[in-house]
């Protein structure tokens, strides 16, 4: 039993489910007649919000606001949702709050409607979408502008000598040098961890020198006027100007696709527009898909528009994401950029909203909270009467579709500007040539026919490690992991296995565990082939780019500062190198065992497979250099690659759709996908054998159940995985049967033996 069940404000009656849409109607914003009874979204996992009543002599805040409440034994910050002048519960159980955490709402009516159809879309409690959408320290009731504590050098620093500190504690001196340089006011602990993480020790002996000092502080505000004034882009070509045109002209909501050829221009497109937006006084907001990875497009903007962005992203410290969601809600930002959960953020003053890489699949939340950002950034500029742009090279079914049928606007980029010409593409058969290490002959001489031209080459392969197996040349026998249905993969560098799905690791095994002969590595992934890359083009410069080589803070910016100046004469690694990175030298890129799509079981297996060769193919010769690209395959008969080297993405596209029409997938129909875990294998199917037969005892024939099966990987970290798929034409039916199943799931006694989620619009099925 969860243990707030029984001790918090009674529940719900079986089968009500609350639609957080009343909640807004009974809002009254004059003081005297203001009802009494708050409801206040509590992070907890039950699809309701909880009556409360405001502390004893205290008028009611208003939505918005935070609140402390009791909630069980515990307190827990809640946000108040709205007013009632009733509530189920009889007078005397309902609690107060104990606390009213703000003067004024942290989130508007406008933010608090966004919150409220998230729940309701994603059938997710509404709790826990107020926390995915306030940054980590308002989750936490600290004040919108904390004090925090700061460090800061003393006078009799200024006097010391630093050489004699650096010889006898370096981890003294160096702190001391960050502290004397950040001047009086001196730095924010949390700044400092994130530069030095062990300061703390170091700072210990320098307090009891009296060399420096702890103090306190309102934490730092963002400040946008960080940089230069903006520089002017090129002159626009025809198509871009008629994108602009067409933006430009557009009035309230309007969503548009732009669909453009890496190095089309589509950036410089929505950078004029974003100037226009910005001059007339409104907020842009900026979704990219991890923006470590694109370090590129932030100093684009900044160095274009001359405005610091507001960034968002998992990077930040906790004060410095505050301090950029404040700017955001107050209007001091008018630029902000973030990943996923900045769809969220606060806006004072939004004017327009940008998808950039709309295809990318980290714009989905694929746990707890399993939101789509870009389909929530259509549904915020819809509510905001402000225009959406969602930039791609490859875009999506569903928004070809939506284009199709007049929803959005669609506009196509389809040359490259400044005149640089589309790579050649070419396949390569590992039947007729066979791979030594990944790398066939043909692919080889390409490799060195480039780098003699001075062209930079990247080999791109999604597989990182050493091999993805490790087989014992005796029996045969494949290391797999003990919690998991999968292999383990092979990881040379530090001599480990290691599971990718849930994290173990165990040292290298140097004999089979089964019969004792001598194991050997079967297949590769990116470290294996830097290995062959290395002993084949020896005295060349080969750069990895992968999680694992990327750990440290600021390597993936240096590894792209070094690609970009040519310094680096082959890169090699996995998607991180394909996304929106503009390498001027780049004029090969081969493409290492492609086929791992070309069979795949998810009905989105070709669209993702042309997605991903797409954008890698689209790095090589983006300026003056024609590009050429190579890919292995053992399949080369297989009508994909005739399609894609023919028609492009646009052909691939179109026939995945005529497909899709056909048997009836997205996004001609609606799915949403029921998961369940357990320890026990029969727990996770009984689970989802309820769920089904909820779903069909009320449902029409327009819903579809599938399942429950087996997931994929039936096995993962120690539970069993099942799933059960619900589908539909009509979005209204599949609605209607998540909203009478959710609240009968989360009382089901079945419910406590298993981990159970609901995913809307579900981007991996298998
Ligand atoms: P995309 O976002 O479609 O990949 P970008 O906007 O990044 O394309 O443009 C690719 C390259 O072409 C960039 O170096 C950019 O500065 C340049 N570029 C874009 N538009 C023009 C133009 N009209 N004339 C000349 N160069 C351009
Ligand atoms: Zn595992």
């Amino acid at each position: 039993h969860l243990p707030y069940f029984s001790l918090s404000n009674a529940f719900a009656r079986p089968g009500l489910t609350p639609r957080y849409s009343h909640y807004v109607k009974s809002v009254n914003n004059s003081p005297e007649s203001r009802p009494a009874i708050l409801k206040v979204a509590v992070n907890v996992p039950l699809s309701r919000a909880f009556d409360y009543l405001p502390p004893a002599g205290c008028p009611a805040p208003q939505p918005g606001c935070r609140v402390r409440v009791p909630f069980g034994a515990r307190r827990q910050v809640g946000v108040v949702l709205g007013h009632a002048d009733a509530s189920d519960l009889a007078p005397g159980r309902i609690r107060r709050c104990s606390e009213v955490l703000d003067d004024e709402p942290l989130l508007r009516p406008a933010d608090l409607g966004l919150i409220r159809f998230t729940s309701d879309y994603y059938h997710h409690p509404i709790g826990e979408v107020v926390a995915a959408a306030l940054p980590a320290l308002l989750r936490q009731g600290k004040p919108l502008h904390p004090v925090v504590e700061t460090v800061f050098a003393t006078a009799l620093a200024a006097s010391m000598d630093a050489e004699a500190l650096a010889t006898r504690a370096p981890k003294q001196a160096e702190l001391l040098e960050t502290l004397r340089d950040a001047g009086g006011n001196g730095m924010e602990a949390d700044e400092l961890t994130a530069l030095l993480p062990n300061w703390r020790r170091a700072a210990t002996g320098l307090f009891a020198k009296g060399l420096i000092e702890r103090g306190e502080a309102r934490a730092a505000d963002f400040d946008e006027s960080l940089v230069p004034a903006g520089t002017p882009g090129p002159e626009l070509n025809k198509e871009q100007q008629a994108a602009c045109d067409r933006l430009r002209d557009s009035k309230g909501f309007a969503a548009f696709l732009i669909e453009g050829v890496t190095g089309s221009g589509k950036t410089e497109v929505y950078l004029r527009h974003m100037q226009d937006v910005i001059e007339t006084g409104r907020q842009v907001l900026v979704l990219v898909p991890e923006i470590g990875l694109t370090p590129q497009l932030v100093s684009r903007l900044r160095k274009r528009l001359g405005i610091e962005p507001a960034l968002l992203h998992s990077g930040l410290t906790d004060t410095q994401r505050l301090a950029a969601w404040r700017a955001a809600r107050a209007g001091a930002a008018r630029l902000v950029v973030g990943t996923r959960s900045a769809i969220f953020t606060p806006l004072q003053n939004a004017g327009l909203i940008i998808v950039d890489e709309e295809h990318d699949p980290s714009f989905k939340q694929q746990e707890g909270l399993r939101y789509s950002a870009r389909d929530l950034a259509i549904v915020r500029a819809k509510r905001l009467d402000i225009p959406v742009v969602l930039g791609t090279a490859t875009p999506t079914l569903e928004m070809i579709q939506h284009c199709r049928a007049g929803k959005y606007q669609h506009l196509v980029l389809p040359h490259r500007a400044g005149g640089a010409r589309p790579p050649h593409i070419r396949l390569i058969d590992t039947g007729r040539t066979p791979a030594t290490d990944g790398i066939s002959e043909p692919l080889a001489a390409a490799i060195r026919r480039h780098l003699e031209a001075g062209g930079q080459t990247l080999i791109f392969l999604n597989r990182r490690g050493f091999a993805p197996t490790l087989i014992c040349s005796g029996c045969g026998h494949v290391a797999g992991c003990e919690r998991c249905d999968s292999r383990l993969t092979v990881h040379a560098r530090r001599q480990q296995l290691r599971c990718h799905h849930c994290g173990h690791v165990r040292p290298l095994d140097e004999r089979c565990s089964e019969c004792g002969e001598a194991v050997r590595p079967l297949g590769e992934g990116t470290e294996r082939l830097e290995d062959a890359l290395r002993a084949r083009f020896s005295g060349r410069r080969i750069t990895r780019v992968d999680s694992d080589s990327m750990q440290r803070k600021g390597a993936m910016s240096d590894a792209l500062d070094e690609a970009r100046e040519g310094s680096a004469d082959i890169l090699v690694g996995t998607q991180m190198l394909s996304k929106g990175h503009h390498f001027p030298q780049l004029s090969l890129v081969g493409i290492v065992n492609a086929d791992q799509g070309l069979f795949g079981t998810d009905f989105r297996s070709a669209e993702r497979m042309a997605q991903s060769i797409v954008q890698v193919a689209g790095r090589a010769g983006r300026a003056d250099r024609a590009g050429e690209v190579l890919i292995q395959t053992a399949f080369p008969d297989h009508p994909f690659w005739s399609t894609l080297i023919d028609g492009g993405y646009q052909r691939v596209a179109a026939e995945a759709l005529a497909e899709r029409e056909t048997t009836r997938w997205p996004p001609f129909t609606r799915l949403a996908l029921l998961r369940s875990a357990a320890h026990r294998h029969a727990d996770a199917h009984a689970f989802l054998e309820l769920a089904r037969r909820a779903v069909e005892a009320r449902a029409d024939d327009s819903l579809r159940v599938l399942g429950p099966v087996d997931a994929p990987m039936a096995r993962r970290a120690g539970r069993y995985r099942a799933q059960l798929l619900l589908q539909s034409a009509n979005r209204g039916a599949l609605h209607d049967a998540l909203r009478e199943l959710r609240p009968l799931l989360e009382q089901d006694p079945a419910a406590r033996r298993v981990r159970w989620s609901i995913d809307v619009d579900p981007i991996e099925l298998f």
